[in-house]
């Protein structure tokens, strides 16, 4: 049967379960079975194989300003509006126990990267490696990210700047709940008022999600440029999920390379 002699009400309603189950599986369910990727490609993830960016020629984004959220934000923590540094910042998280995250984390994981940074990522939150080291990005998901950045982007890792929506990882995790979004969400906004980049990538459907405040499923929202305080954000897959997914690397790839556009950067043509 054709796409065409799918009667369109029906048509919207499988668009709609699959973007559904490619969310569930971008946040880590097993046994979705037409998302799983191919046995070649799944030995190709488990053997962590770099980011090689792949040739394409990805369409001009328009920009899509979402409303920002105002400096009623900080109001819970008095004093926080008043930080100038991320070293400031930083001293005033201090031990945080603001939330229930906190209980379980071996060490808060703030952010790491050039302060100064022209392009941030903000991931979803610490995993057990980054738990246990105490940076964001360092397990084989961000060893993806480093590949991204360095053999993509050509840029070196420090360049940049990296944190986390939460500072503290979810048991197990899991995602974090809205009420650990909403007591970590400031110091994220702040430390994004800080450094103040010229570009965000968020990356996956958490991030992406707590960032603006929606629920569309980033394969919706990948793409296309937002805006979050001010700043474009690009909205991209989770390295995690090109693990599990390296054929949708190519799909990374084009939303890098509009990032780069937009920071003035050449793109390599080749794959390298
Ligand atoms: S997740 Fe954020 S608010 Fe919760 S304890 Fe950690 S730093 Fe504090």
């Amino acid at each position: 049967m054709s796409q065409d002699s799918i009667p369109v009400e029906r048509r919207l309603l499988l668009e709609s379960i699959s973007d559904y189950l490619a969310q569930l599986g971008e946040e880590g369910l097993e046994g979705i079975p037409f998302e799983a990727p191919p046995a070649d490609a799944r030995a190709a993830a488990a053997h962590a194989e770099p980011f090689v960016p792949a040739p394409s020629a990805a369409p001009a984004r328009h920009h899509q300003p979402v409303a920002e959220a105002g400096p009623e934000l900080f109001s819970i923590y008095p004093g926080l509006e008043k930080t100038r540094t991320l070293e400031e910042l930083r001293q005033f998280i201090g031990d945080c126990k603001r939330c229930k995250l906190a209980a379980s984390r071996t060490n808060l994981v703030f952010g790491v990267g050039n302060p100064q940074a022209e392009l941030m990522f903000v991931g979803e939150g610490p995993g057990a490696d980054e738990d246990e080291r105490g940076e964001p990005f360092v397990g084989r998901a961000g060893q993806l990210l480093t590949d991204i950045i360095e053999r993509g982007m050509r840029m070196r890792r420090r360049e940049v700047y990296i944190c986390n929506v939460v500072k503290c990882r979810p048991p197990g995790n899991r995602n974090p709940e809205p009420d650990e979004v909403a007591a970590c969400e400031p110091f994220l906004m702040r430390q994004i008022d800080l450094v103040r980049p010229k570009i965000i990538v968020g990356l996956g459907t958490f991030a992406v999600q707590s960032l603006l405040k929606v629920k569309t499923p980033i394969s919706k929202l990948r793409g296309r440029w937002q805006e979050v305080r001010g700043i474009r954000m690009m909205p991209t897959f989770h390295p995690a999920y090109l693990l599990r997914n390296p054929g949708d690397k190519r799909l990374v790839w084009a939303d890098i390379q509009e990032v780069m556009k937009a920071l003035g950067k050449e793109i390599p043509s080749r794959k390298s």
